[in-house]
């Protein structure tokens, strides 16, 4: 049954760095903040961690750097006050990002860093504080950002699509090692079992893994297996 798909699909809930004009927004930012306690509150079957929230220097045109900073600070009260691990995310301002995380350490829960595209002191600098590390399409475009990825230990990756966005593209430097190709037709002419050209889906998911075992030189299965302990470790601890 199809609605059965359901019961495996989980949500966060938060504001996202260039959405935090949102806070102000109402005129009531302590509002805002309650709202998105509630939400999660209410619904603690299905919401596992708070986010996706974090800084974006990269796209500034959507929220202020003071802005951003002031209401990812929030919403780490959030994280300690139901107990719940964060989602973070963090483009081009690694700095101001580990500043803020590093002044609330007594009370962080547990968390990944998604999407990471940063050098190997900036994963550094996330592992110190014990969180995880997300690797998706936008993490595998440089020889670089490869090289970065091979530094991180195995029991701190994660992997993740960020679909619809993010996927790897063939210009990516990680392109050569994917061995799962999905067919793909442009979006007019959709069918049941292709993916729409351009956009990134799901199933992906397995050429990041396929990407990460090349590249770091270890068995998939190894790798997944223990993935998976890192995410159930984070998001379930309570089913472990
Ligand atoms: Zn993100």
């Amino acid at each position: 049954m199809w609605w059965k798909c359901l019961e495996r699909l989980f949500s966060t809930v938060g504001c996202h760095p260039t959405r935090c004009n949102e806070f102000e927004e109402n005129g009531d930012p302590e509002a805002y903040l309650k709202s998105l306690s509630d939400l999660a509150a209410d619904n603690k079957d299905k919401v596992v961690a708070i986010g996706e929230m974090g800084l974006d220097y990269d796209r500034l045109q959507f929220c202020p750097k003071d802005v951003q900073k002031k209401y990812f600070e929030m919403q780490l009260s959030l994280c300690s006050n139901l107990k719940l691990p964060m989602f973070l995310h963090c483009r081009n301002a690694s700095e101001d990002f580990v500043r803020i995380l590093r002044k609330h350490k007594d009370t962080l829960t547990a968390g990944v860093v998604h999407s990471f595209d940063g050098n190997p002191e900036e994963a550094n600098s996330i592992l110190q504080m014990g969180l995880y590390i997300g690797i998706n399409g936008c993490s595998l475009k440089t020889e670089e950002n490869l090289f970065s990825v091979t530094t991180i230990p195995s029991d701190r990756l994660m992997i993740e699509t960020d679909c619809p966005w993010c996927e790897i593209r063939p210009t990516h430097a990680s392109a050569k090692d994917i061995i799962t190709n999905f067919p793909s037709v442009k979006k007019e002419k959709w069918q049941p079992d292709k993916m729409v050209k351009g956009r990134n889906e799901p199933c992906t998911i397995v050429q990041i893994l396929e990407i990460l075992a090349r590249i770091r030189d270890e068995e998939e299965e190894y790798l997944c297996n223990q993935i998976y302990k890192n995410t159930m470790k984070v998001f379930f601890p309570h089913e472990l």
